[in-house]
């Protein structure tokens, strides 16, 4: 971006900012450029780069994803309309016949008119009153299409741009960032899970169901050790059976069972999670990860809490496997009712043996109030603080222990919604 801005500033093009309709051009190609540059920013967060899930987390980096998208799709229209608006005013014509000898006289502008198109579409399903409409896959695929806007709208960027036209380091700069962004979506979403996935040959050896409806899911493969994956953190899941190859799920391996054995707990929510009663035994296992950096490696203190909200027990019990009893765990588990309580046994167990103790805060949402968790560890200062379960229940938990007085950078989070 920085070698493409200054360009016309180093040739002195930049003068022709003060010719007829010339500011109007520069902040068209400044809006074009900008919502580019955040368009590719955009995919290299969803290309699941390592080191950026690591440290910030799947969670966050999908949040900083949605941000961007909503300035990106601004900023390109604003593109759209501002250049609409300057060359009419330098071809001294009015808008709408300039929209039309745009696309139809410059080079690759009706690839760039089907890919605004595009973004207008996916935009459209994107607010939220569209989006609770339809289901989250259908969502999913019909949003991939922006690749495949980005890629065509490409050329009249480089062609055609201000800021690229007669200045060949700024197109190599602009395609070589692209191509980066383009090699790391297939090779992190595509390469990477594909070797790992033949490499571990997963399958599907148990489904048994588990407390309150829910069912244990357990995979065998191979060398499972390799993987490097720590408590707490989850993979995409793709079952490869006929109707459910196409949709990745996300599960935190709720326990390690020896060297080629892992266990998902998995809660009945909605179409996907209810099938899996029938997931077939010997079904081949394809995914994504490990991700997630609710994990031991976030530790700053030698305490820990570790509180689950619901199905969130899935993480803390993992999390569990690398908390040393110097840690001294308390758990607090949040639930409607004891039945609905998911893997407590284990984590009993586990925190006994760490020394540390388990508080169980049941009851209906409006009659449990979440501050009671600070009354009830009255150290909850002094220690790291891992808080795994909904959105809601994550973003307001650590919302009232932050008010409290508990530092924002000892407080660890997963949230079970991307
Ligand atoms: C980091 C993380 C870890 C999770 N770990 C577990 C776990 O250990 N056990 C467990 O039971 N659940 C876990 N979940 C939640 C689980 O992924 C969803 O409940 C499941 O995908 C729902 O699918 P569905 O089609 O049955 O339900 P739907 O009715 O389609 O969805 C129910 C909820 O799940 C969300 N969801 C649906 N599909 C996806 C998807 N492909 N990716 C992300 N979110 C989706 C929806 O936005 C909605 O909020 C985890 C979620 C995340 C983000």
């Amino acid at each position: 971006m920085g070698i493409v801005l200054v360009m016309p500033i180093l040739d002195g093009t930049i003068r022709e900012i003060h010719a007829p309709g010339g500011w109007t051009l520069f902040l068209s190609s400044a809006t074009g450029l900008l919502g580019t540059y955040l368009a590719l920013l955009m995919v290299l967060m969803a290309a699941r780069v390592p080191v950026l899930e690591r440290v910030a987390g799947r969670g966050t980096v999908m949040g900083w994803h949605r941000h961007l998208s909503v300035w990106t799709l601004l900023l390109i229209f604003a593109h759209v309309l501002l250049s609409v608006v300057a060359y009419s005013m330098v071809a001294h014509v009015g808008a709408v016949h300039e929209l039309v000898a745009l696309t139809s006289t410059y080079p690759f502008m009706w690839e760039a008119t089907v890919a605004v198109v595009i973004m207008i579409a996916v935009g459209g399903i994107s607010i939220p009153q569209a989006r609770e409409r339809i289901s989250r896959e259908s969502w999913w695929l019909v949003h991939l299409l922006i690749y495949v806007a980005l890629i065509i709208s490409f050329f009249h960027e480089v062609v055609l741009g201000p800021d690229f036209v007669g200045h060949p380091q700024a197109q190599i700069a602009w395609s070589v960032a692209w191509i980066l962004a383009g090699l790391a979506v297939v090779t992190f979403r595509v390469g990477l899970p594909w070797v790992r996935s033949r490499r571990h040959a997963l399958r599907v050896i148990e489904v048994t169901p588990a407390a309150s409806g829910a069912l244990t899911v357990v995979l065998a493969g191979r060398d499972l050790d390799r993987l490097g994956f720590m408590g707490g953190q989850f993979f995409e899941w793709r079952f490869l059976t006929p109707g459910r190859w196409w949709q990745a799920h996300p599960f935190t391996v709720s326990g390690r069972l020896g060297r080629d054995r892992v266990r998902l707990t998995v809660d009945r929510v909605g179409d996907f999670t209810e099938g899996l009663v029938s997931l077939p035994i010997g079904t081949t296992v394809a995914f994504e990860g490990p991700y997630g950096s609710l994990t031991a490696r976030a530790r700053r203190h030698r305490l820990a809490l570790l509180i689950a909200g619901g199905v969130g027990a899935t993480a803390i019990r993992s999390l569990l496997d690398d908390i040393p009893a110097e840690a001294e765990p308390v758990v607090v588990m949040r639930a409607r009712s004891r039945e609905h309580l998911l893997l407590l046994d284990e984590i009993e167990e586990m925190a006994e043996q760490r020394r540390g103790r388990v508080y169980l805060l049941l009851g209906p949402r409006d009659q449990v109030a979440l501050q009671t968790i600070a009354e009830t560890v009255a150290d909850f200062r002094e220690r790291d603080i891992f808080i795994a379960g909904s959105e809601g229940f994550v973003n307001t938990l650590s919302a009232i222990l932050h008010q409290l007085g508990a530092r924002k950078a000892s407080i660890h989070v997963e949230a079970y919604e991307i």
